[in-house]
């Protein structure tokens, strides 16, 4: 086991920068993941941490070892890819035990090591299995198997759960926690599903357009997210993102005016705002009440379509120009097209400002 230093990396395939001036550090027994759109540079990224593609530029280090120039076999890093990457005509047992194979450790040796990683997994039982008999998620976790015999420093995953099923993906984000926590490993986990970073990650490293916009444990993304884009893309569903202007500020305070919204006071960081600057309110569609609440904005919406999940009603309606969508509590007796009252907390409101950056306290 170990942690991993980036410092600089970059990658370019011909003009076009895939990865940016990516500087990190992952503590050793940390679960990082790297989230993002298509195409923000994640997978990339940990093909560099692999070895599987040369970086550019910058420094890659597992512990005190620079393995910036080292082939992929000799960094002490497993992959499990989306695709399982299986033998089909070799059993779970032959899967699993192929890297020791190649490492012609003895038969005792390799049966040992087999047995112990597949009761790791639950496939103890499986293992004269070809991989045409599992189903998906047994057939990830023999991969999963087989990258444990490897004693890795380091468990690098590429989207591991996307060909599963909404259940199955559900039951192995538990069981991918659970062999964090079991094993004490090192993992570093690529997906496009905010959701997966927010349960599964210690660490969550959001990505865009191959550059690192936050770095932080998620719940301190949630709460404090650094920018409009990390915003936006961590949460569901996303927050509301409402036009607004400057109407006064002083040092600590801002006043801004957005369409349907009553002129409101924002605490802020102190940042200089021009009167009549454009800025951006957002506020989380489950920080709204249909209940007046102390020290709150009022929104009086128009509701166009109502979605009942029995915990939760997603309600989505306009506001003047904007649209907006609320996560209410329970069943609320809301009708499409009978205006809405809605509550959100003043405490609860992001600011950003034109460039996008948080401006709120
Ligand atoms: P996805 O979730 O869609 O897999 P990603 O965030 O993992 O996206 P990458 O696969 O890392 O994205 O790709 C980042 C960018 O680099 C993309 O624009 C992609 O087209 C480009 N890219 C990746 N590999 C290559 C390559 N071998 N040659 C040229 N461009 C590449």
């Amino acid at each position: 086991m170990a942690g991993l230093d980036l410092a600089h990396v970059s990658k370019a395939y011909g003009a076009f920068e895939a990865v940016k001036d990516v500087s990190l550090t992952i503590e050793e027994g940390e679960f990082a993941v790297f989230v993002g759109p298509s195409g923000c540079g994640k997978s990339t990224l940990l093909r560099l941490i692999a070895g599987l593609d040369p970086v550019s530029d910058g420094k890659i280090a597992i512990g005190a070892d620079d393995v910036t120039r080292r082939p992929a076999g000799t960094r002490s890093v497993a992959m499990v890819f989306q695709s399982y990457a299986l033998y089909p005509h070799m059993s779970v047992f032959d899967n699993i035990a192929f890297p020791l194979q190649m490492e012609r450790r003895s038969k005792d040796d390799i049966r040992q090591q087999v047995e112990k990683a597949a009761n790791i997994v639950q496939l103890g039982t499986r293992l004269g299995d070809k991989p045409a008999k599992l189903s998906g998620g047994q057939r990830q976790r023999v991969a999963i198997a087989r990258a444990i015999v490897r004693k890795p420093a380091i468990f690098l995953m590429d989207e591991p759960l996307s060909n599963l099923d909404a259940a199955l993906r559900m039951e192995m984000r538990t069981e991918l926690t659970r062999l964090h926590k079991q094993l004490g490993a090192t993992m570093v986990y690529v997906t496009h599903d905010q959701l997966e970073a927010m349960t599964m990650a210690d660490r969550i490293v959001v990505l865009n357009g191959g550059r690192v916009e936050q770095v932080g444990r998620p719940m301190d993304i949630y709460h404090k997210p650094v920018n409009r884009f990390v915003a936006g893309f961590i949460g569901s569903p996303p927050m509301n993102m409402l036009a607004a202007t400057v109407l006064g500020a002083d040092g600590k305070s801002v006043q801004i005016a957005a369409d349907g919204v009553d002129p409101i006071a924002l605490v802020h960081d102190g940042a200089v705002f021009a009167k009549g600057a454009a800025v951006t309110l957002g506020i989380r569609p489950e920080f709204f009440s249909a209940s007046p609440l102390a020290d709150a904005v009022k929104l009086t919406v128009v509701p166009h379509t109502v979605e009942r999940l029995g915990l939760h009603t997603i309600i989505h309606a306009a506001l003047g120009s904007h649209a907006i969508t609320a996560l209410l509590n329970g069943d609320p007796p809301i009708k499409a097209d009978v205006p809405l009252d809605l509550y959100a907390a003043i405490e609860q409101l992001h600011l950003f400002d034109g460039d996008g950056q948080r401006r709120s306290v």
